[in-house]
């Protein structure tokens, strides 16, 4: 099922036209635009524009209000189509879903949040950014020192956050922070702030290995707005049932994409040699049919996660238990590390020309970006919190 309705299936997603359409993108605008993106860190502020015209940044919206309404498995082909032009694009796109998705299931049905998904993330291609780190929890998400302060309708927050992606140029932020200034750092809740209602000033800077174009310095986030800004209910529950999931499966799909670029780029290359050589197979051929083993058990791992999620639809009350919350782990920690290995396998295939950064079968960029998978929460804080699991969960 979709985010709230529509089967998805490996052959429904093939024929795809949200898929189809943003392949080209990747390749027309996303691709063209990616070195400048690296090189400058600045936001793909053409991509996102095809994007928004092509009304793709509603996919995940619900039906309903006019949106897409795609389930896991189609937003994850997506993503990976992305990535495969700009990794930092894909990045970004599979973030804003999902914040879409943690409205769509936890907002839906209040009069504010219907009109927002309806008329700003439908209407108006809104893009929406995240702010869940802090100074002083850092990795855990699941911890807040900030707090909401409701005054009758209207509420207030203040953040410091160590980073922010492109935040500077969303139409919206989706602010964790706790419940109350009286309640545990455990009791969250997600408020959202559209653009107009919240200061962000920058307090850092993005010069990083990769993902550059993901624009994500820290700054001081302060906003204000109506209490009905607040999203029912826990982050506890959104968290496990919407954030973690959607984070894992649609991350893990866009390293594969951009995994499956440098693959692709080696055996562009491999096909090169050959032609050379007629009636002869590369030497490399063997170690690029070994790379295809891994880059199909990854795609199977994020696709099989992405399929069971979407049969799931709405009974996410699963969502809370120990045995998805490792198999995400899982997923996260698999997908983190062999995009890296397959970057790393890409180069060694094709050598020096793929080591060059002005080369066609360059994959410099793609290994600086997968680079912040293993870190973009801890892989070492998720093996922790799954090891604690492991001692006492029985798979049956
Ligand atoms: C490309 C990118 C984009 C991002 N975008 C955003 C965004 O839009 N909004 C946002 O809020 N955040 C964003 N982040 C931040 C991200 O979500 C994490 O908060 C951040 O990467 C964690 O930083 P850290 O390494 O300091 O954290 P920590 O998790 O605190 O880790 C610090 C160190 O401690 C180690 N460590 C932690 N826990 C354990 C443990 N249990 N056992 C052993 N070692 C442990 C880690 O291995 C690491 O070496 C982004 C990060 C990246 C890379």
């Amino acid at each position: 099922m979709g985010i709230l309705g529509g089967v998805t299936t490996r052959a429904s997603v093939k024929g795809s036209e949200l898929v189809t359409r943003t392949a080209s993108i990747a390749a027309e605008v996303a691709a063209k635009h990616a070195t400048d993106v690296d090189a400058n860190s600045r936001f793909p502020h053409e991509t996102f524009a095809a994007l928004k015209q092509a009304k793709l940044l509603s996919a995940a919206v619900p039906a309903a209000y006019g949106g897409h309404g795609a389930g896991m498995l189609e937003l994850g082909h997506q993503c990976a189509a992305l990535a495969q032009g700009c990794g930092s694009s894909a990045m970004v796109l599979a973030m804003h879903h999902i914040q879409v998705a943690c409205i769509a299931r936890h907002g839906r049905g209040t009069p504010y949040f219907d009109a927002y998904l309806r008329d700003k993330l439908v209407g108006e291609q809104a893009l929406i950014a995240s702010i869940t780190s802090e100074n002083g929890t850092f990795g855990d998400t699941r911890s807040s020192i900030c707090a909401v302060e409701l005054d009758g309708d209207a509420m207030k927050l203040a953040k410091d956050a160590t980073t922010v992606s492109y935040g500077a140029h969303a139409d919206a932020q989706l602010v964790t922070c706790r419940r109350a200034s009286d309640a545990a750092n455990s009791d969250q809740v997600l408020v959202l702030f559209e653009r107009g209602q919240y200061t962000l000033e920058q307090t850092g800077t993005w010069d990083t290995l990769g993902m550059r174009g993901t624009c994500s310095p820290g700054a001081k986030f302060a906003g204000a707005g109506a209490a009905s800004q607040i999203i029912p209910g826990s982050f506890a529950d959104s968290s496990a049932q919407t954030m973690v999931p959607y984070s894992h499966v649609l991350w893990a799909s866009l390293w594969w994409g951009i995994a499956s670029d440098a693959i692709g780029r080696a055996a562009q290359f491999v096909r090169g040699e050959a032609r050379k050589k007629p009636g002869t197979v590369p030497p490399q051929a063997v170690r690029l049919a070994k790379a295809h083993v891994e880059l199909q058990a990854m795609r199977h791992n994020w696709e099989a996660c992405a399929m069971e999620l979407d049969e799931l639809g709405d009974s996410r009350g699963e969502l809370e238990g120990m045995g998805w919350a490792l198999k995400l782990n899982q997923l996260k920690m698999s997908a983190s590390e062999l995009a890296p290995k397959l970057v790393h396998e890409a180069l060694q295939i094709v050598g020096i020309m793929a080591y060059k950064n002005d080369s066609k079968f360059s994959v410099g960029r793609h290994y600086r970006d997968v680079l912040s998978a293993s870190l973009m929460v801890s892989n070492e804080r998720i093996a922790g919190k799954s090891a604690s699991m492991l001692l006492v969960f029985k798979d049956d």
